[in-house]
């Protein structure tokens, strides 16, 4: 319970409107979208509007040793918004303004709050885009998403959020506020803190401004679906399509229970008795469009594709990248839990870790559906499941830990891109060795001595 004389300090910097403290509010900020993980109210929540006032609220918890969990729209899969020590959430929506388009630099200057779509649209009226779009791009902030490092349809040919961040404005846990970076290309002054706090998921500071880099929009785009009847020949076309040379924009894959799902959900088409599909789009002008989805077609078809389907126009293929997007809130209509992963594994691995999956779906008796960015090696197995019925909850835990230890043996990663928060925090010995997580404790400790910010995130104190 937080002291009276906290809320008032809060209210006093921010105003009454912006601090929040009744339980029906609270209750919002109780969970994210993480599947399966216990809930917990803050004390109260506040909305800053400034890197001044940030600032202020970050003096006052540590004045008080509150912990301080900053949040965008909450739509991480880590629960990393979780304020699971309770204390204060800092909902970071209001600063939520696009400061500058600078067309000579290419770069935009934003707020945390700003909403990703927002960025895209703005950008687009200068001919430009923001390559990174999780597939919440729609309502995901800026800021989570850095403090993500979110990937998304595009990482495989655009790369990943942390190759756009440029500049960052930062309130660290003493409550001082640094500019590391800028709009210059290059910059090897001091340490790399704008990457050290890119999917730092508010462990380290709290972010309030960001240069990002933006490029020329493509000036045309071509996507192609191919069929297969055998999951391993869709897992073999994806590196076969790299073979060849071609790095599409996007390159993602739906097993046959995605399939089916999506199919009841948009009615794009699908077939329906495939065992996999392949979605892939080529981006850029409009010659080099033309030779890679006619060389795409090709090598699908030679790789045991049963049909291939060019979108004939922007209303086709938006239809499939609509069938794509909704995997997910398709696939969480089919059971009352939908857990979530996103181990990772060099893309050559793709087969090998789609069969582990099947194999661990077997021995477990779960329902597990597969999708995710297959050109960049980064499936998403999902667990169908009901966190009510404790004995699959407990199959569905074994699951997840031999699904990340087959990632791992597989020369892969945790997480591509949903981060660690609470839900994977347990297993990065697996990947780092005590020693790596001990280093990991000693960056925390360095910048966060007091554990203030997002406390129960990523590492834990002893
Ligand atoms: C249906 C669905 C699809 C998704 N698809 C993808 C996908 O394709 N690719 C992908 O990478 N992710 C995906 N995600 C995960 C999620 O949407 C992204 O991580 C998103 O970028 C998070 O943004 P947010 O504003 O919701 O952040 P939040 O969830 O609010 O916060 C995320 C983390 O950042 C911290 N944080 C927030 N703001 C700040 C700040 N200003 N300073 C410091 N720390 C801060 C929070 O404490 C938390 O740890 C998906 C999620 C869902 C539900």
């Amino acid at each position: 319970m937080l002291a009276r004389e906290v809320v008032e300090e809060l209210v006093q910097v921010l105003g009454r409107e912006n601090v929040l403290t009744e339980q029906e509010d609270l209750l919002t900020y109780a969970y994210d979208a993480t599947a399966a993980l216990k809930h917990q109210k803050p004390d109260v929540v506040v909305s800053p509007i400034s890197t001044e006032q940030v600032a202020e609220v970050v003096k006052i918890a540590q004045r008080h040793q509150v912990p301080i969990y900053p949040r965008g729209s909450g739509t991480n899969l880590s629960g990393g918004t979780v304020p699971i020590q309770g204390g204060i959430v800092l909902s970071m929506l209001n600063l939520n303004k696009i400061l500058e388009f600078d067309q000579d630099n290419l770069t935009a200057t934003v707020q945390p709050g700003v909403i990703i779509q927002t960025l895209n649209d703005e950008a687009a009226k200068h001919g430009l885009i923001y390559p990174p779009d999780p597939g919440t791009v729609t309502t995901a902030t800026m800021g989570g998403s850095v403090s993500e490092c979110s990937g998304g349809l595009r990482g495989l040919k655009y790369g990943v959020t942390k190759h756009y961040i440029m500049g960052l404005t930062i309130v660290l846990a003493n409550g001082k506020v640094i500019r590391w970076g800028g709009k210059t290309v290059k910059n090897v002054t001091g340490y790399d803190l704008v990457a050290l706090f890119t999917g730092a998921e508010g462990t380290l500071g709290i972010i309030t401004e960001m240069i990002v880099k933006l490029i020329p929009a493509p000036e045309t785009r071509k996507s192609v679906l191919g069929v297969f009847d055998n999951l391993d020949k869709a897992g073999n076309a994806i590196a076969a399509i790299i073979r060849n040379k071609i790095i599409p924009a996007t390159l993602e894959i739906m097993d046959n229970v995605t399939i089916q799902t999506v199919e009841h959900f948009v009615h794009a088409g699908l077939p329906l008795t495939a065992e996999a599909v392949l979605l892939c789009e080529v981006d850029g002008y409009k010659e080099v469009v033309e030779r890679e989805s006619v060389l795409v077609e090709r090598i699908l078809k030679e790789e045991g594709a049963v049909e291939v389907k060019v979108a004939k126009n922007d209303q086709e293929r938006d239809l499939l990248w609509l069938a794509r997007r909704s995997a997910l809130p398709a696939l969480a209509q089919k059971r009352p839990t939908t857990v979530l992963e996103d181990a990772t594994v060099p893309r050559s691995k793709i087969p090998e870790m789609l069969k582990i999956v099947r194999k661990v779906a077997d021995k477990y008796n779960l329902q597990i559906a597969t999708f995710g960015h297959a050109g960049d090696g980064n499936l998403h197995p999902t667990i169908l499941t009901d966190v009510r019925d404790e004995d699959e909850m407990k199959r569905v835990h074994l699951a997840v830990d031999e699904i990340f230890h087959g990632a791992i043996a597989l020369g892969g990663t945790l997480s591509g891109e949903h981060g660690i928060g609470v839900a994977k925090m347990d297993f990065l010995s697996l990947e780092f060795g005590e020693a790596g997580v001990e280093a990991l404790k000693a960056l925390k400790e360095a910048l966060d001595p007091n554990y203030m910010l997002n406390p129960g995130k990523i590492v834990r104190r002893d």
